[in-house]
């Protein structure tokens, strides 16, 4: 079985003060239960100053974004050995707001998984069509492009080395969810995929998360699909009983 992964993505929110308080109302909340991941992914800056805090309250901890390269010339990069030695355990990959905003490329995105893989630490790797590419009917081809992209080179060692997190464009922040059967449609098109690029055991054991204007209301129908692992939270992470919420779905 699954862990369900609960992850906030804080973007580009929250003093490392207003997160030490948040970590301490969640876990008052939540407690530290084995059933199910609560994952954090702050801005970069916090990282270090929320390890322990996050560690004894037995969160796991994720950097927003990586660069390729173990060094170098890179100015305003950060390397996934400098992420590994903050404690995370985790890196978000190819968010959309990467893509879109800064038009990160897809081979971007192939060349951070398989760095995040070969470092060893765990790659969530978004991807999610747009509205005008969901009306198009190209869903299933777009995500099939992404995920070859991010993953065509890469092995995988074992089923918990890689996360999926599936976010339609259209869903980010517009308080537009996709619909339970939207979401379960595009994670079962994703778990196919992974047994056709890598085996059974890799597919059945990959968690993909859901992503894109989850709530306190809407997460419980969310996780009840077969192939929704998780959910990958952006605005209603950011205040700790809603995120307490939804890491406490039924
Ligand atoms: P919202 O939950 O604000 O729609 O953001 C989703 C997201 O981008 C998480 O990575």
């Amino acid at each position: 079985a699954r862990t369900p992964l609960m992850a906030a993505n804080w973007k580009m929110h929250l003093s490392v003060a207003e997160a030490i308080s948040f970590i301490a109302a969640l876990h008052e909340r939540v407690g530290s239960s084995q059933d199910r991941e609560v994952l954090i992914a702050p801005p970069f800056t916090h990282l270090w100053p929320l390890r322990e805090t996050m560690a004894a309250a037995g969160f796991s901890l994720a950097a927003q974004n990586c660069h390729w390269e173990p060094q170098g010339a890179f100015t305003g990069e950060v390397s996934l050995s400098m992420i590994r030695e903050t404690g995370c355990r985790y890196v978000i990959v190819g968010h959309s707001e990467r893509r879109h905003i800064f038009g990160e490329p897809d081979e971007w995105i192939g060349l951070k998984t398989a760095a995040a893989l070969a470092r060893g630490v765990v790659p969530i790797v978004c991807i999610g069509e747009k509205i005008e590419e969901r009306e198009a009917g190209l869903t299933e081809e777009v995500l099939q492009r992404q995920l070859t992209a991010a993953l065509d080179k890469v092995s995988v060692p074992s089923a918990d080395a890689l996360v999926i997190a599936y976010e339609p464009v259209w869903a980010i922040g517009t308080g537009k969810t996709a619909t339970p059967q939207q979401a379960q449609e595009a994670h079962a098109f994703v778990r196919q995929w992974l047994e056709k690029r890598f085996d059974k055991a890799v597919a059945n054991g990959v968690r993909i998360l859901y992503g894109g204007s989850v709530k306190p209301d809407n997460v419980d129908d969310l996780m009840a699909q077969p192939d929704i692992d998780g959910a990958l939270v952006g605005g209603a992470s950011l205040k700790a009983s809603s995120f307490a919420r939804i890491v406490q779905f039924t």
